[in-house]
C-alpha cells in the first residue's frame, strides 16, 4: 500500500535523501566509519557542517553579516533564549498570531529582566488572520519584534512582513522555511526546528545578523549567542548526523530549483487542496484567504464525530497523520517541500468518496 504522511512535524523527507544516506551509511566518503561515528573535530565533519552552511546561505540568499547556528533544544529553546540574548532590558514585542505564538509569548515573559509586550493579536476571531501592524505601534526603542511567519496549527501565514521601523524583526520560521520568498536581509533574526523543511529533529536554525550577537557574556554558554557563533556552532558536539541529513536536503531542495522551485510546487499543492476545500460542501477551512498557509492545511467536516470518523478510514486507506492537532481536532494536512503532488491528488479524490457516501 502506498503510504502518504501528512504529519507536521517531524515530517516526510525526501526519498532521494533518505536513499543517499543509506546508500553513505556504514561508509561515509570511503572513511569505512558512518557520519555518525565521526569526530565533530575531524576534516571530513568539518567538510559537512560547511557546506551544509554554504547551501543554506546560497539557498536563501544570507549576506556575509548574517551568522549560521546549528543549535539543539529545539524551536521551543529559542522561546527563551532569544529574550535573553536580545533583549535584557528593553521591551520585547510580539504579535500574536496562534498557537505558536503564543508559545513564544509565555516562555519570553517568564525571561528575567524582559518585558514583553503584545501589539497585536487575532484572538478575537480564534487566530483565522494575521492582524495589520503599522509602524506608528512600534516602540522604536524595542529590542524586536517577533512573529510566527506560519502557524504550523491554525495553518496561517503572512503574506507580507509588518513594517517595523528600526526594530529588528525576529521571525520563527519553522513551518514554512524554504517555503516563502521573505528576504533574509528583512529580518534581524530568524530560527526553525529543522523537523519539517529542513532536515530530521534534533538541530535548530537560528540565522542572526551580526549586530544582534550578544555584547555581555550569557551566564549559560551553551545559550549565548556570541559564543555560538565564534565557535561556529562546534563550542560542543553538535547534532552531527541530523546536520548531515540537513546537508542533503539542502543539495536536494537545489536540483529541485531551489526555493524558488519549491514555492511553486507547494502552491500547486496547496491550491489542489484548498480549491477542493472550497468546493467541497461538507469541508471548511476557515484562515483569511490572504493568509492561508500553503504549509500546513487544516480543515473540518463541523462534526466531530465525523471527523473522526475520516480520519479513521484515512488511516486505512494509507493517509497517515492527517489527525489535527489535539489541542484543535478536525484534520490537517502538512504539505511540506517533500511531499508529492500525487498524495495530495489521492487526498483530495479520498474526500470526494467520502463525502458522496457521508455527506
Ligand atoms: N514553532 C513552530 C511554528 C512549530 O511548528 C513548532 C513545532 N511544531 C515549534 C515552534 C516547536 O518546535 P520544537 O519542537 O523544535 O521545539
Amino acid at each position: 500500500m502506498i503510504v502518504y504522511n501528512f504529519s507536521a512535524g517531524p515530517a516526510v523527507l525526501p526519498k532521494e535523501v533518505l536513499q543517499k544516506a543509506q546508500a553513505e551509511f556504514l561508509n561515509y566518503a570511503g572513511s569505512e566509519m558512518s557520519v555518525m561515528e565521526l569526530s565533530h573535530r575531524s576534516s571530513l565533519y568539518d567538510q559537512i557542517i560547511k557546506e551544509a552552511e554554504h547551501l543554506l546561505r546560497e539557498l536563501m540568499a544570507i549576506p556575509d553579516n548574517y551568522h549560521v547556528l546549528f543549535l539543539q533544544g529545539g524551536a521551543s529553546l529559542q522561546f527563551s533564549i532569544i529574550p535573553l540574548n536580545l533583549a535584557q532590558g528593553k521591551k520585547a514585542l510580539y504579535i500574536n498570531t496562534g498557537a505558536w505564538s503564543k508559545k513564544a509569548i509565555s516562555a519570553a515573559e517568564q525571561v528575567p529582566g524582559v518585558e514583553v509586550e503584545v501589539i497585536a493579536t487575532s484572538e478575537d476571531q480564534n487566530f483565522t488572520y494575521v492582524p495589520e501592524v503599522t509602524v506608528d505601534q512600534i516602540d522604536q526603542e524595542a529590542a524586536y519584534v517577533h512573529i510566527t511567519t506560519n502557524e504550523t496549527i491554525g495553518g496561517v501565514t503572512y503574506d507580507k512582513l509588518p513594517q517595523t521601523g528600526e526594530v529588528p524583526l525576529v521571525a520563527d520560521m519553522s513551518s514554512n522555511i524554504l517555503a516563502n520568498d521573505f528576504k533574509v536581509t528583512d529580518f534581524g533574526l530568524i530560527y526553525a526546528g529543522a523537523q519539517k523543511n529542513l532536515g530530521p529533529s534534533g538541530v535548530t536554525l537560528v540565522i542572526i545578523r551580526d549586530d544582534l550577537l550578544n555584547k555581555e557574556p550569557i551566564f549559560a554558554p551553551m545559550l549565548d549567542f556570541a559564543l555560538q557563533a565564534k565557535n561556529r556552532s562546534l563550542y560542543n558536539t553538535p547534532p552531527t548526523y541530523a546536520i548531515y541529513i540537513m546537508k542533503l536536503v539542502l543539495e536536494w531542495v537545489k536540483a529541485q530549483g531551489g526555493v524558488q522551485g519549491m514555492i511553486e510546487k507547494d502552491q500547486a499543492k496547496a491550491q489542489l487542496l484548498y480549491q477542493a476545500i472550497d468546493r467541497s460542501k461538507l469541508f471548511s477551512n476557515p484562515v483569511a484567504i490572504n493568509n492561508r498557509s500553503i504549509t500546513n492545511i487544516p480543515f473540518v467536516t463541523g462534526d466531530e464525530k465525523l471527523d473522526q470518523l475520516f480520519n479513521k478510514e484515512a488511516l486505512v486507506a494509507g493517509f497517515q497523520n492527517l489527525k489535527g492537532h489535539r489541542s484543535v481536532g478536525g484534520m490537517r494536512a502538512s504539505l511540506y517541500n517533500a511531499f508529492p503532488y500525487e498524495g495530495v491528488e489521492a487526498l483530495v479524490d479520498f474526500m470526494q468518496a467520502f463525502e458522496q457516501k457521508y455527506g
